[in-house]
Formats: structure tokens, sequence, C-alpha cells
């Protein structure tokens, strides 16, 4: 094929030595003087570079997909110059001639310009112009810009084939683009793995036999290969279905292998007894469990009485009530003679958690203590910022055993914290602590925990399976009974900036009725100062104005002097000093704080059931499962509640959707699911493009391939547990395809969201 370049052949170890290619030889066997740029993209070896799929595939002549694209979309075609023509013009900054090349490309549908600029002489665009004369037949790539009434690519990539007039005949039928990395253009990749795939001695084929046959697909070799190079559309589908097996295959044999390991190792049973202190608790619980509660908690109860470590994630809707599940668990550990550590993501939580738990145990946590219950025990919390006499005191009372429930941050991963019998972990909101902490607190106990995991919103079915797949999965979907409704409105400032002060009314409403209220805004101060909380927040569109955005230092002496004046306000933000934040919270939560204006601290968890109305500032600012997190706030004490999400984004677009779809259901688990495809599934899983290639699945959806994942899941359970060490022949190559993800930074995909 014209445009190839000469083969490296001098790199592969010569002609007569025979240096075999393998899957995993170094790519500098095939990638020469482009190796190290692809080295430092992650890809090391061959394999991974014959694993860089191609973004798409262009075929000879179609712009019929212009119509589906927009701005700044890649588009790639191939076509014919029609016209062709050099403008100069003087260089504002260095007064100098610059050159502009417009090119026109017929393709079979339509025709297309594209602009070169450049600045000097001597430079691209200039030698361009003498490269893409009329009748020239090329590939063109680039990002679409509508301009001058017109559809234009800018400066795209390209690459020509021969002159004359069976050039376009000569031309696959399906030319692969792929994303350049580190410099690499598509054509350079386009070679690279030509050759890989020439070269490479044999391609892995990781799936088993029978999932082959009964998934009915195509063997690896030819799947790598129609992946990059299909004559035909029907070739690429197979291939892609195929390698789509092969990634939820392997990352579900990873999990469950993790599960296939606990279930062979021992824990001690913590059956509790009749008459403890969790028959105690329930007796005196100012609530009935409702029935999914009930239901989750007979199978926490059995799973801890069991000589393996339970290994369960309990998620549930926002306010359903995870927290006295947990509680109870824990309880009926400690009913055992064991320990359990809550383990929290933040500082507000860790003291929130030690608060609402000591006040439902009451004297039931008096451990030690005149007036304590008989059976009491000691709740200890221990954080980054507790005073030395306080740690020293928890510290004690976590070794010696006095204390059967111990909250804390991360801090409670430190060495010196021991326990005297750990029998259960819990890991609130779990989205911020990774498998390797779970293990740190596991290595506590001298024996495995039992390990309940929480998370703080709903997560559709296959991330679950995905993300938290070597864990049982327990759903709590309905809330408690007698909860209030929350109406939630979208208020387009844009529109009418009055509308803002019927927010404030509104508070001073809710207020009047006795009621408390959260005003949340993005920034600490007006320079900047993002609370990171989440570090999720959706980019602004494209051609949207920066605007001014609400900051809570600002704001909050605003409010005070002006619309909310008279009112008891107070601030709450992460730079402020940890004790400074829990005496915010505690003067809150006793109703001695009528309006709290804060960043998104307050998102996860915090429980004060006597707020009825929030307000959401630059509400656009944030992503979908963080608003309905944050709307969980309200609305918990059996008053109805009512949620502003204030904006200033245009009244049609991406923005104003999303933050529809919230204000439209309370579903958290299609919030989730909306909030997924909207940030694209690469930044939810954690694994951020690099130099074009997602660190975790690269065909794989967890949204759409709900199928695939979920009959490789049973597949590969039934696999492992036939061949648990893979160390039958004919599972070599899964064996080293599991090992490699294991050892990868891309297993982080599996356990953080
Ligand atoms: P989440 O699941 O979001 O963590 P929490 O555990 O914070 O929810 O519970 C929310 C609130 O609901 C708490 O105030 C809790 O005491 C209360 N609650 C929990 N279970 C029930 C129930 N069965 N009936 C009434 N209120 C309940
Ligand atoms: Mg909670």
């Amino acid at each position: 094929m014209a445009g190839q370049g000469e083969r490296p052949a001098a790199r592969t170890g010569g002609s007569g030595d025979g240096v075999v290619i393998r899957w995993d030889s170094p790519v500098g066997t095939v990638a020469g003087k482009d190796a190290p740029k692809l080295v430092k993209a992650g890809i090391e070896t061959v394999g991974d570079l014959i694993g860089t799929y191609p973004r798409n595939h262009v075929a000879k002549g179609s712009l019929s997909e212009l119509d589906q694209l927009v701005e700044g979309d890649v588009l790639s075609l191939v076509g014919q110059v029609v016209s062709s023509r050099q403008f100069t013009y003087q260089d504002k900054r260095t007064r100098r001639t610059a050159y502009r090349l417009e090119v026109r490309v017929r393709a079979e549908e339509g025709s297309l310009l594209l602009t070169y600029f450049d600045k000097h002489e001597g430079t691209a665009s200039w030698r361009l112009h003498t490269e893409l004369p009329v009748g020239r037949v090329g590939v063109f790539s680039g990002r679409l810009r509508w301009f001058r009434d017109e559809w234009q690519l800018t400066n795209p990539a390209s690459r020509l084939y021969a002159d004359g007039d069976d050039a376009v005949d000569t031309m696959p039928d399906l030319i692969p683009i792929y994303s350049s990395i580190g410099g690499i253009t598509t054509w350079q990749l386009e070679e690279a793995v030509e050759l890989a795939l020439t070269l490479v001695d044999r391609v892995p084929e990781v799936l088993p036999a029978e999932v082959r046959e009964a998934e009915d697909l195509v063997g690896a070799a030819q799947a790598v290969r129609w992946v990059h190079r299909p004559d035909t559309w029907a070739q690429k589908t197979a291939a892609e279905k195929r390698l789509k097996h092969d990634e939820a295959f392997v990352a579900q044999a990873v999990l469950a292998r993790r599960r296939l390991a606990v279930e062979r190792t021992v824990a001690n049973p913590r059956p509790g007894r009749p008459g403890g202190l969790l028959d105690a608790f329930d007796d005196r619980l100012p609530f009935a469990l409702t029935a999914g509660q009930q239901r989750v908690g007979e199978e926490i109860a059995d799973e801890l009485g069991r000589g393996h470590p339970m290994q369960r994630l309990l998620q549930g809707e926002v306010g359903s009530g995870k927290t006295v599940v947990a509680l109870r668990a824990m309880l009926q550990v400690v009913d055992s003679e064991g320990q359990a550590a809550l383990l929290a993501p933040t500082e507000v939580l860790a003291q929130q958690h030690h608060r609402s738990v000591t006040a439902m145990l009451g004297d039931l946590a008096q451990g030690g203590l005149l007036g304590g219950a008989d059976q009491a025990t000691r709740v200890a919390l221990l954080t980054g910022s507790s005073s030395a006499a306080a740690r020293r005191s928890a510290l004690a009372d976590a070794a010696g055993g006095e204390a059967g429930i111990v909250i804390g941050t991360h801090a409670l991963l430190e060495d010196r914290v021991q326990f005297a019998d750990l029998g259960l972990v819990v890991v609130d909101e779990q989205h911020r602590f990774g498998v390797e902490q779970r293990a740190a607190l596991g290595a506590k106990a001298g024996v495995p925990p039992h390990v309940l995991v929480m998370t703080a919103t709903p997560i559709p079915r296959t991330v679950a399976m995905t993300v938290f797949g070597d864990l049982d999965t327990s759903v709590l979907a309905e809330l408690p009974a007698g909860r209030g409704e929350v109406q939630t409105t979208v208020v387009p400032v844009k529109a009418r900036a009055s509308w803002l002060d019927r927010a404030w009314e509104r508070v001073r409403e809710e207020v009047a009725a006795g009621h408390q209220a959260y005003v949340v805004a993005s920034r600490i101060d007006p320079g900047g100062g993002e609370e990171a909380a989440t570090g999720d927040e959706p980019a602004a569109g494209e051609g949207e104005a920066p605007r001014v955005l609400f900051a809570v230092e600002e704001l909050a002496p605003e409010l005070a002097a002006g619309a909310l004046a008279g009112l008891r306000l107070e601030v709450l933000h992460g730079r402020m000093l940890p004790e400074e934040k829990d005496r915010v919270m505690q003067a809150f939560s006793r109703g001695e704080v009528d309006v709290l204006v804060s960043t998104t601290v307050i998102e996860v968890g915090v429980d004060v059931p006597n707020s009825t109305v929030m307000v959401i500032l630059d509400a656009d600012r944030f992503g979908v499962s963080q608003l309905h997190q944050l709307r969980g706030r309200i609305g918990r004490g059996g008053h109805a509640g009512l949620c502003l999400l204030v904006t200033g984004a245009d009244p049609v677009g991406p923005s104003m959707e999303r933050l529809l779809a919230v204000a439209g259901t309370r579903d958290g688990f299609e919030l989730s699911r909306i909030d997924m495809e909207q940030r694209r599934e690469g930044n939810v899983l954690g694994t951020q493009q690099s130099g074009g290639r997602a660190g975790g699945f690269r065909l794989l959806s967890v949204l759409r391939d709900e199928q695939v994942i979920a009959r490789a899941r049973t597949a590969a359970f039934v696999h492992l547990r036939r061949d648990p060490s893979l160390s039958e022949a004919g599972n070599a190559d899964l064996a080293d395809a599991v090992r490699r993800l294991e050892d990868s930074a891309q297993a982080d995909f599996l356990e953080k969201t």
C-alpha cells in the first residue's frame, strides 16, 4: 500500500538470527524510534500495541455522518483534492508574511474545506501547498469547526496516496484511524500495528474454548486482525464482540479469584447472642426497621455467624438508612466478643457518625462509666485532628478491647492503631477507599475480619458487578416510611435574576416555620478554591462564557447583611480547622444555626432531619450523582423538602438537561446511570484516557454491555472454581492475562469509582 513506511527489519533482529517477536516482546521491536513515546503512554509490549485499537474506521468517500457531528468532533474522510489555494497574510505579531492553505476535498457524498494555518515560509502549510495539488487522493482527519457558514477541518492530519487514477482502488475499504499518542500520528501507529500483527508469533487465546463456543466468537488472532484491519463492517463487529468478551472475562476472572480466595479463608464466627447489646438496642430503637433493612439485616447476621469472612456491599438509595443496618451488624460482633471499626471518608462524617452512634446507643455506649448499662461498650473516635489526649485514650480503648466500636478516618489505618480483636470492618461511602485500604484494616486483625462496604449513592448493576465484583451485594431501595416529599426545581437565573430573590424568601419562610436550610456553593473563595470533594465536576461547555461563581466566603457575609439578615448563619468548608468544622456541624445539628452556607463537605452522609430547604448555587458545576447526594440531606424528618438548583447555564444545552434530569426523578439508580453516560465511563471508573488509550476497558462499556458482563461473570466463576490456580495447560494464556491485570495499575478500576 502506498504511504507505508519501510519495514524496520534490521531492528527486529535482522534476517537470519531467528529473533521471534512475541506478544510480550518490548514494543521497540516493532515501533523503532517511536517506542519511547509509546512506552511513556503505557504501551510497553507488542501486545499492548496490538491492544491499541483504532478510534474508528473511515470508509472511502462518505461524508454522510456530517449531520450527526458537532463542533469539536473528529472527522476522518477519504477524498480527492478538487481545489487548493494558498493565501498570504501579514502575521500581526511578527509582521512577517504567513501562509494559509485552503483545500477542498471531494468525497463520494459532498465535499469539505480543509484549512491549514501556518506562520511562516518553510513550515507545514507552505510545504503542503506543493504536496496537495488538485487530483491527489488522501485520508484527512481533524476536528470539525463551523466557520464562515460551513464545516471545516483545521490543520487536519493527512496522508496522501500515490499519484494516479487507480490510487482509490488500491486503498483498503476501511481505513483505521487511531488517536494520536504522544505526537505519533494515526498513520505511524497504523504502520507499527500492521508490523506487529504481521510479525507476532502468536496471539494469546485467553477465553476458554467452551466460552468461545457458547458465545459464538471468532478466534483471538482473527479478532485482533479484524479490529484493526477489517474488510467489512461485519468483520469489525465480530472482532469487537470477541474482544469485549475477553475484557469482561479477564476482569471477572480477577474478581472471581479474589472472591474464591476469601471463601477459602477462615474467619471467627460472630453469631451474636440473645439478650445482648443488639437486642437491647433493637428494644429502644425509636422506629420500626423497613422491610429492606430487615431482609438485609438477616443476610448480614447470618453471614457474620459463619466461619468465612463476609465480603458484602450494601448499596442503597440516599437516606435509606444504611447506618442503622451497619450499626446492628457492629453490635452483633460486639456481642460475640469482637470489635468493629467504622471507616469514614471525611472528618465531618466520622465525627457525625460518632455523635449519632453514641446518641442512638445511649447508655449502651457508656461501658465502664457510672450510669452505663450492664453490658455497655464504648465507642471511640480517632481522626487526624483528635487531640493528643483523646487519641491516647482512643488508642488504649481500641488496643485493650474496651471500645467495641472504633470510628475514624484514614487515621485508623495507621500502624500504631491496634485492636484487641477486630471482627468487622465497615467502610462507609466506599468511593474514597480502595481495596488496599480495606486490606490495611483487615491486617490489624489476627484472623481476617468480616467486611461491609457501603456506597454513597446507588450504582447500576453492571457497575457494581465490575467495580465491586468480588463482593456480594445487598440493596436497600426503599426509604423509611413517613419521609417528606422533596420537590426539586431548577432556577435559571440567567432568565430571571429576580427568581433568586424568591429562593431566599423560601429559605426565610422555612426558617420561620422552625426548619433549617443549606446553601451550597462550589467555591470557597472567589479567587478559586473549588472544593475538590469528588473532583468530578463537569467541564464547562465549550463556547460558554466564563461566569463569576458563587463562593462561600463572599456569599455568607452578603446574605447575612442582605437577603437573609437576622437569621443565624454559619459557614462550613474543607479549609476550616477540623475542630471548627465539628463545632459548626454540632451547632447545626442542635438547631442553633438556621442556615449553613457550605461547600460539598456536606455532600455525603450528613444527617440533620430538621433541614427542609437546600439552595444549590451554580448547580451546573456539580455532577448528577453529587446533586442527588446533596439533595438527600433534606426531607429526612418527615417534612416536605425543597431543593432549588440555581444555575446561570444556557436554558438549552447539556448542563440544563442534566439539572432537569435531577429535578425529574428521585431514583438514584436512574440518575447514576445518566451521570455515567454524561461523564463518560472512563472517568467514573477512574481510568482517564491516557494518550488515547483507556487504562481499563478498551471496548467494553459497563453501561451498554450488561449482557456480556453478566455472562462473563457466571462463566468466569464456573471456570475458576474448576481451576482456581489457573494451572491447567489450556489456561496458560488466561493466567498470564489475569496476572497482568492484577499487577497493573488498571486493577484499580476494579475497586474505585
Ligand atoms: P443513608 O442510607 O443515606 O446513609 P442514614 O443511615 O443516614 O441514610 O439514615 C437516614 C435517616 O433515616 C437517619 O436519621 C436514620 O436515623 C433514619 N432512619 C433509618 N432507618 C429508619 C427507619 N426504619 N424508620 C425511620 N427512620 C429511619
Ligand atoms: Mg450514610
